[in-house]
């Protein structure tokens, strides 16, 4: 029985991560949940799961919280909550799922408390990939990819040594305007945010649909690949397969190629990293190869999707850039979806404020928060 802490409850991952845990209840126990600010659902999840301890954002709302579970579980709030959950002595396992950059501090106290962590916040990874990954060595505890595509890296790793890679190849949908005929690059000013909505195979939260359309996610999977698998950028790439069928590839020095392959749907790499190392069977996702037919490839069209190449460059000079690419994003992401700026503006964005940024090289964590609060009042002003 694997004990989890669920930070990010009420979210699209959070939401996949309690179907994984219905499915196998003889396998999985959610001892602790948090959530930002939604009481209602929190509560109906509280009442299935009966954890031991949860947390939500403000104190206005734990008090809420609190008049409406049974005095037996534990009510926590804001980030020093977030921390009480990450290191409860009766976990195993701490699944991440915070958007932003609140999961950063919960990440490395589970972490010093001796948890696996399940990573599904990139911000962890990009922002702090090099700090994270030395904590996790340094307790010898496992950092899992709930990500789809570095949840197949890790599987068609399978422990092989970072000298046996020739490649990393991170799969890509394309997004919704992945098609050069329909969406030429001068109708990029044109894009509303229900056209960049619209992704074509995957049904996710908002912020991370917007960044399929840009392929800033893309970008970001590729930073996190970095750090995680501890390969360096030149080997990190990227090709687009619209099928969303092969999550990712791994290129051996050899030559030979391996894949993993499914339909898309997260509860695959959220039950993997939650029962790892183990395979836990599952009749959740079922796989008809036949009927999909074709599976293509295309290179990325790097004129029409900057992000990529913003991305190489945030990884290649690491230090405080690739928070900064985070953050800039971030705030550019949103000034979109609140119809301030046009699609085009959030790469041109992210591009200004990277290039005013003085990078601090191996910073500590409070440089890193530093930077990415400079990222945020740069980008927005
Ligand atoms: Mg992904």
């Amino acid at each position: 029985m694997k004990r989890i802490v669920l930070l990010g409850s009420t979210g699209s991952i959070g939401q996949s991560t309690l179907k994984v845990a219905r499915d196998l209840p003889g396998k999985i126990q959610i001892v602790a949940l948090a959530a930002g600010s939604n009481v209602d659902e929190l509560v109906n999840q509280s009442n299935e799961f009966k954890p031991i301890a949860v947390s939500i954002a403000s104190p206005e709302a734990a008090s809420n919280l609190q008049s409406r579970l049974p005095d037996t579980t534990r009510v926590h709030c804001g980030a020093e909550g977030l921390i009480t959950l990450a290191t409860l002595p009766e976990a195993d396992i701490v699944l991440i799922a915070i958007v932003g950059t609140a999961g950063l501090q919960p990440a490395l106290a589970a972490i010093r408390a001796g948890k696996d962590i399940a990573v599904a916040s990139k911000e962890i990874l990009v922002m702090a990939g090099e700090t994270v990954m030395a904590e996790a060595r340094k307790h010898g505890v496992n950092v899992l990819a709930v990500d789809s595509e570095h949840s197949a890296i890790f599987q068609c790793l399978d422990g092989k040594s970072p000298n046996s890679v020739r490649n990393l190849w991170l799969t890509a949908s394309g997004g919704p305007f992945r098609d050069k005929s329909q969406w030429p690059i001068e109708k990029f000013e044109a894009i509303t945010l229900e056209n960049a909505l619209k992704h074509p195979s995957w049904v996710m939260g908002r912020k991370i649909t917007i960044d399929s359309a840009t392929l800033f996610n893309k970008g970001l999977e590729m930073i996190e690949a970095r750090w995680l698998f501890d390969i360096g950028m030149d080997r990190v790439q990227v090709v687009v397969h619209p099928q969303s069928v092969i999550h990712s590839m791994v290129e051996f020095v050899d030559g030979s190629i391996i894949a993993q392959l499914s339909t898309p749907d997260m509860c695959l790499p959220i039950q993997y990293a939650l029962t790892y190392p183990e395979r836990v069977g599952s009749d959740r996702v079922q796989t008809s190869l036949s009927k999909y037919g074709n599976l293509t490839f295309e290179e990325p069209d790097t004129e029409r999707f900057p992000a990529l190449n913003l991305a190489r460059r945030a990884g290649e000079v690491g230090g405080t850039l690739p928070a900064v690419f985070n953050a800039a994003n971030e705030v550019a992401v949103e000034a979109f979806c609140n119809h301030r700026i046009t699609f085009p503006q959030i790469t041109k964005t992210v591009t200004r404020v990277m290039d005013c940024h003085q990078t601090v090289n191996q910073p500590s964590l409070e440089q890193i928060l530093v930077a990415d609060r400079w990222a945020r009042s740069t980008a927005s002003s």
